[in-house]
């Protein structure tokens, strides 16, 4: 367990049992009630659905609702503040219609509302949303009929907030409500200068491309007068980016925006809310530092910062204390996903056993490279690693030259690698590594063949560098041997994770087991529950996963209580504009071509066609 750290990124929801199985409980720090991954598994291939499978732990989700909202609660009580907290989900953070009932299901019990950034999520939103105590925070670029929407949400008794983002926005939002003859509630963004430290954090500061200066809200405040509409304006929002890691940040923007409340208050506006927007990060890494995966605060702690930030500014301005809100979301839906996937193979780096001596008429290059290796020792290591690297470009000279053939450079190949191994093994007994051999191990690492899409499942690993924390789910009672990087299966490059968290901030391979034959060895990514569903993309038309949702009951039994099954070849084609009729059609005319021409039997045509057929109705992913 320690190797992978579960105990520290977990947050409680991860355990291993005797067994070796990795374990998962909604109640935190609780295994009495906790389920083996592994089982969930054989559940899942029992109902005949083949990995990759995204899992929703269903309950984890309610855990995650409960622990911000009783956090806000707690910290509103002891401190004496005199407003409330509302949470606002964020539907860009996972869109997919299951999650969003689960919020606001699970939310009711604490009026917990929803955000929406644009007009198709305003719609999901408006459809999903009961609950009128709640609020429904409309942000994102607005066109009239984005505008007439909240207009009729507002209408419909919802607390549907029209954030002005854009200066342009205020004039069409006041023409609207007039000749809707609606009230609205409106808030504004703020474009604080207070920014953050962080992978996401580019929305904050005076140059984010989002909300307003401070002249520009001076003009929404005369503008809103003028229309004798001011008393709309209730709410002021702010967002400085996602995942911010350090909490004096946090605080620093609270601080500034109490600020700006304050002085709305005084221009005569009817403030209610102050938005936070998002931010509140999650420990990928479990380090606990301001490292970018991670974050130095619990949240326990952001919430008595916050509270007692704006308490602070607002008690010292003798300004009412408003209903807090924050749009929360990677805090809230990170820990309830997780991505299984088996591995199909793994590559170990083992050169070929070698000669005790070599031929006479071997080239001289390879030869040096030889001698290099035999006098290898612990004091010449730094010596040795510079020679044979020079022998190495030399042997390749000498084949592009055509002065030695492709066996004898393979030759050549292999005793370089095997002084590279016998180097990384004597390197271990240095006591400080000289730096050119720090990336040493690395280089000899196994590549482990996992049946995934880095850029479906996992595309921010792939284009911000994000960590997720990933470990086998089973056989976690044995000490893996062996050290490697997790290939996928595109054929991309860059379908890889070749770094991985660690307690001292990343590591450039991770500890695997040897694969046993006839048994699969299955991993997971963890804490995947974030935006990594729709920012994902088709590369090499691997589609959408498998979705299981299980929900743990007390007793620790467990139940299926949703599935959807992942894309099929033919609906992945359809989305980039083929017409499987067609090519059917044309695959066809292919094969008969075919049988024409003698190259097949009209029996092996129908044969053909029927893989063919198959294969359009299976699933994007290797199947075993
Ligand atoms: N609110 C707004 C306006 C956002 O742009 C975002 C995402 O960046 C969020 C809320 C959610 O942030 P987080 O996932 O950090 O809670």
């Amino acid at each position: 367990t320690e190797l992978y750290g579960v105990r520290e990124w977990g947050a409680g929801f991860f355990g291993v049992s005797d067994n070796g199985d990795l374990q998962v409980s909604a109640d935190p720090g609780h295994f009495d009630h906790a389920v083996s991954i592994p089982e969930i598994i054989a559940g899942i291939q029992e109902r005949g659905l083949g990995m990759p499978v995204l899992l929703r732990i269903e309950n984890i989700l309610d855990t995650q609702i409960s622990l911000l909202n009783e956090s806000f609660i707690s910290a509103i009580g002891s401190l004496g503040y005199r407003g409330s907290y509302l949470g606002a989900y964020p539907i860009k953070v996972n869109q997919q219609q299951q999650v969003v009932e689960a919020v606001t299901r699970h939310g009711k019990k604490y009026h917990h509302g929803l955000e929406a950034g644009s007009k198709a999520e305003l719609i999901a939103a408006m459809g999903m949303m009961r609950d009128t105590e709640a609020v429904l925070i409309c942000n994102g670029y607005k066109d009239e009929e984005f505008i007439d929407l909240g207009l009729h949400a507002t209408q419909l008794g919802f607390k549907c907030v029209l954030v002005v983002e854009m200066p342009s926005e205020l004039a069409l939002i006041i023409e609207r409500s007039k000749e809707k003859g609606v009230k609205p509630i409106l808030g504004v963004r703020v474009k604080l200068s207070a920014q953050a430290n962080g992978l996401w954090s580019e929305s904050g500061g005076d140059r984010s491309i989002f909300g307003l200066n401070a002249t520009q809200i001076i003009d929404v405040i005369d503008r809103l007068r003028e229309a004798e509409m001011l008393d709309c304006l209730q709410l002021l929002h702010y967002h400085l980016g996602s995942q911010i890691p350090n909490i004096r940040d946090i605080r620093g923007a609270v601080s500034e925006a109490s600020r700006v409340y304050a002085g709305l208050v005084g221009e005569g506006a009817n403030m209610r809310y102050l938005d936070l927007g998002g931010g509140l990060a999650v420990d990928y890494d479990g380090t606990q530092t301001n490292f970018m995966s991670s974050r130095n605060y619990s949240v326990n702690e952001y919430c008595v910062d916050v509270v007692e930030g704006v308490m602070t500014v607002l008690d010292e301005q003798e300004v009412d204390h408003p209903i807090i809100i924050t749009e929360s979301g990677r805090a809230v839906v990170a820990y309830y996903s997780m991505l299984l996937f088996n591995v199909l193979d793994a590559a170990h780096f083992e050169p070929e056993p070698l000669p005790e001596t070599l031929p006479e008429d071997t080239n001289i290059h390879i030869q040096h490279l030889f001698d290099a290796l035999k006098d290898l020792n612990l004091r010449n290591i730094q010596e040795c690693f510079n020679d044979i690297l020079y022998y190495r470009d030399e042997v390749r000279q000498a084949f592009s030259s055509g002065r030695i053939s492709f066996r004898e450079r393979a030759m050549g190949e292999n005793v370089f690698w095997e002084t590279i191994r016998r180097i990384a093994t004597l390197a271990k007994d240095l006591p400080t590594l000289p730096h050119e051999l720090e990336g040493i191990g690395h280089a000899l690492s196994d590549i482990y063949y996992c049946n995934f899409s880095v850029f479906q499942s996992l595309p921010d690993a792939w284009a911000i560098g994000q960590l997720f924390p990933i470990m086998p789910v089973h056989r976690l009672n044995e000490r893996p041997s062996r050290e490697g990087i997790l290939a996928d299966i595109t054929c991309d490059c860059d379908g890889k994770i070749d770094r991985f968290i660690d307690s001292q901030g990343v590591k450039k391979t991770m500890p695997l087991h040897v694969l046993k034959e006839n048994a699969e060895y299955y991993l997971g990514a963890f804490l995947v529950g974030a935006y990594q569903e729709t920012l994902g993309d088709l590369h090499n038309l691997l589609g959408d996963t498998n979705i299981v949702t299980v929900r743990i009951r007390d007793n620790g039994e467990f139940d299926f209580v949703g599935e959807m099954e992942g894309d099929t070849v033919e609906e992945i084609l359809s989305y980039v504009e083929y017409d499987t009729k067609y090519l059917l059609t044309r695959f066809r005319e292919t094969a008969e071509n075919a049988v024409r021409t003698g190259k097949i039997t009209p029996a092996q045509r129908r044969e053909i066609l029927q893989a063919y057929k198959t294969g359009l109705q299976g699933y994007t992913y290797f199947e075993r």
